[in-house]
């Protein structure tokens, strides 16, 4: 059956609207509308009475006759409104736009099916612009036959009056004129395993459902079908590459990290450290190119882990790399590493984008010998003209940070791919990271070193403050050190800037007991640098910052932090910054301050964060607020699929049920070559010929 047929040639569609439809919503073809799902449903089998209406009842639809229209106001306040009447009331409807067309298309004493939301006025009931049908049989039939679809339209298309009335419409057309059924497009094996909806079915349904039960089923086969695609697709790229891709074997555990292990560590591993180490070791140790993204929360000690796998690369005669995403966070690895390593015989530099030319060029020259084991930096590590001897082990510090571009460069660096290990203390949620992440494989470091308290995280308005002045004044009299963050989400913002200089300077009166500094942006890395480390070394007590801080800066001795019009952050933003403190042995406080006037999602936020610490639980919480394709990360690297039905932030079980039914398929049959699975080679093929790129994850 042809599909791609165009749909100039479908009733009710016409060049103009098969126009909107590629523009608006890339939908050209029959194929393509058919997968067009709704996004509601909402059942109208039931007509109400208008006595029985109240207002605050959800949609609702009465059968009713226009008695008369009157046009009322003036200026921006003039509205036609109508009265309805059945035999038990009348009901007034209410246009304030399209007054004209109402008036034009409704008649006066016509009996029309009316549906919407009804709410009070005085003492009058009345539904604001309303969808109104003539209540003949065919639409008595169509429209009150259970549950019906709506469909996300545009500004764009709703100004051309093709909403979601009109698109239930088209594919009623639609259906019309595809009179045999469609072609099945699982194998039998599975439809009959599974007791799924055959695919005829389960198009028809989705669009217009017989019951909320034929519903269900219908989505669920949908769904199952493109979340099952998607997994096979990740599952075969990465055998492809693991068949590909031979990374550098590290064989042994040597002297370097014996010694380190057993010499100098400041403390003991936690159980998660030590398992994820394994994990890695397990992974490095075979021929295989390893591929992690490592999980753990702000103050998991992810850094530690980055060092011990460095050292199993140096042990092995191979050169690592540490690249972070901002130059404080680049030097504060580079003096962490360098402590940690004390008289270690391992060579570790720091390459920035303030590296002085004269040294870079001794720099590289080491680099390029093998007389430098370790390189940490910036963005500066993939420029050109950085060369190393033999990489064997790169690891990406906030990884999300990183373009994707920029990831892909570091590749080039050796001859063999080197192994990669990915940080990151944003957490995603399990299911979306084995399916955004494709084939990374991903370790999780869910444990805190032991003596950590629990930061508290408080809530307060922001005119309730001498509580906590005095609060933050008894603090630092202990010796403890603030942070205080503006919200600074456009570096452009000029608003936000004066904010913060404006706080920045009330802030020193108030304290005028301790120095004060400051960080944002639009400071020169040095300068910046310059008030870190003032602050980390403790000359200064305060820091008054922009979310320049959020990624894994660690002042133990900061106690507290305060935030700023708190509502504006997102809530993984909120968390990474609350890690900044309860990095030390004291009792830490995150302080939120918002303006009475809160939105429900600022609500919400605030709320989530005053009622747990846990990583994952927010980011899901986020996932599900924001849906995936806000979720910091995601965003930044992009969606490399789409999805049409399936829910990355809601359908978590069954992309795990997908995954393993995946699995189960290709361990039996790793190229579909099977003729059982005809249908699902060829599916893959059409669904991802050539679309996704998973490379560039890796
Ligand atoms: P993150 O995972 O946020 O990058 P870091 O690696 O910066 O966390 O570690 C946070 C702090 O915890 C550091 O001061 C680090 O030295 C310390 N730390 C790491 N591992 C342990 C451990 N096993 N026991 C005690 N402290 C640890
Ligand atoms: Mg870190």
């Amino acid at each position: 059956m042809d599909l791609s047929q165009e749909l100039t040639y479908l009733k009710g569609v016409g060049p103009s609207r098969a126009d909107i439809l590629a523009k608006e919503l890339q939908i050209t073809c029959q194929e393509d509308l058919l997968y067009y799902f709704p996004y509601k449903y909402i059942d109208r089998s039931r007509i109400f009475k208008i006595a029985e209406l109240t207002s605050g009842m959800p949609y609702v639809q009465v059968c009713g006759r226009i008695v008369s229209f009157q046009q009322v106001g003036e200026g921006r306040a003039k509205r036609l409104t109508a009265k309805l009447s059945d035999d038990t009331g009348s009901l007034e409807l209410v246009w304030f736009k399209g007054i004209k067309y109402i008036q034009d298309r409704y008649k006066i004493t016509e009996t029309y099916l009316v549906f919407g939301k009804p709410a009070q006025y005085g003492n009058q009931l009345s539904i604001a612009h309303p969808d109104l049908d003539v209540a003949n049989e065919r639409n008595l039939k169509v429209l009150t036959g259970g549950l019906q679809a709506y469909y996300n339209t545009t500004e764009k298309m709703k100004s051309s009056y093709l909403n979601s009335r009109a698109l239930q419409k088209i594919m009623v057309s639609l259906f019309q004129s595809i009179n045999v059924p469609l072609p099945e497009t699982l194998p039998d094996w599975l439809i009959g395993r599974l007791h799924l909806m055959p695919l005829n079915d389960s198009l028809r349904q989705v669009h217009f459902p017989t019951d909320a039960v034929a519903l269900r089923d219908a989505r669920y086969r949908l769904k199952l079908e493109e979340l099952l695609f998607l997994q096979l697709q990740i599952l075969q790229f990465a055998q492809q590459r693991s068949r590909k891709l031979r990374g550098y074997p590290f064989r042994v555990i040597g002297d370097n990290f014996n010694n380190f292990y057993h010499k100098c560590l400041p403390f003991t591993l936690t159980g998660a450290q030590k398992r994820v180490l394994k994990e890695i070791r397990a992974n490095v140790a075979g021929e295989v190119q390893m591929n992690r993204l490592i999980q753990g929360d702000v103050g998991s000690g992810k850094t530690l882990v980055a060092l011990m796998s460095m050292l199993m690369a140096v042990d092995n005669g191979y050169q690592a790399c540490l690249m972070a995403p901002t130059e404080i966070l680049a030097n504060q690895h580079y003096d962490n590493i360098r402590r940690l390593l004390g008289d270690l015989p391992v060579e570790v530099a720091l390459l920035t984008g303030s590296t002085k030319k004269k040294d870079r060029t001794p720099l590289h020259e080491r680099l390029r010998s093998g007389q430098l084991n370790i390189l940490i930096g910036t963005h500066a590590l993939i420029e050109d003209e950085v060369q190393f001897h033999n990489l064997g082990l790169v690891v990406i510090d906030e990884q999300h940070r990183f373009g994707v571009v920029q990831r892909s460069r570091l590749w080039t660096k050796s001859t063999r791919a080197p192994h990669v290990l990915v940080m990151t203390a944003t957490p995603i949620p399990r299911t979306l990271a084995m399916t955004l992440y494709g084939d990374l494989d991903v370790s999780v470091i869910d444990e805190l070193p032991p003596g950590r308290k629990p930061i508290q995280t408080i809530h307060r308005f922001d005119n309730q403050l001498s509580d906590l002045y005095r609060f933050m004044h008894q603090s630092l009299q202990e010796g403890r050190q603030i942070y205080i963050v503006y919200p600074l989400i456009e570096e452009s913002e000029r608003s936000d800037y004066k904010n913060l200089l404006d706080g920045y300077e009330h802030i020193r009166s108030v304290f005028s007991e301790v120095e004060v500094g400051m960080v944002h942006g639009k400071m020169k890395a040095a300068e910046k640098d310059g008030q870190m480390q003032r602050f980390v070394r403790g000359e200064t007590r305060i820091l008054v910052a922009t979310t320049v801080i959020e990624v894994g800066v660690d002042v133990p001795n900061a106690s507290i932090i305060v935030i700023q019009n708190a509502e504006r952050f997102g809530l993984s933003q909120l968390h990474q910054l609350r890690g900044r403190v309860g990095r030390g042995a004291d009792q830490s406080y995150c302080v939120l301050l918002t303006s009475y006037k809160l939105s429900e999602d600022g609500r919400k936020r605030i709320d989530i964060m005053t009622s747990t610490n846990d990583g994952f639980e927010i980011s899901e919480a986020d996932l599900k607020m924001r849906g995936p394709g806000d979720i910091e990360g995601v965003q930044q690297s992009g969606m490399p699929f789409d999805l049409k039905i399936a829910d990355l932030a809601r359908d978590g079980q069954l992309i795990e049920y997908a995954r393993r039914l995946a699995q189960e398929i290709l361990q039996a049959d790793p190229e579909l070559e099977a003729p059982a699975n005809a249908l699902l080679k060829s599916g893959l093929k059409k669904r991802y010929g050539k679309k996704i790129n998973w490379g560039v994850i890796s």
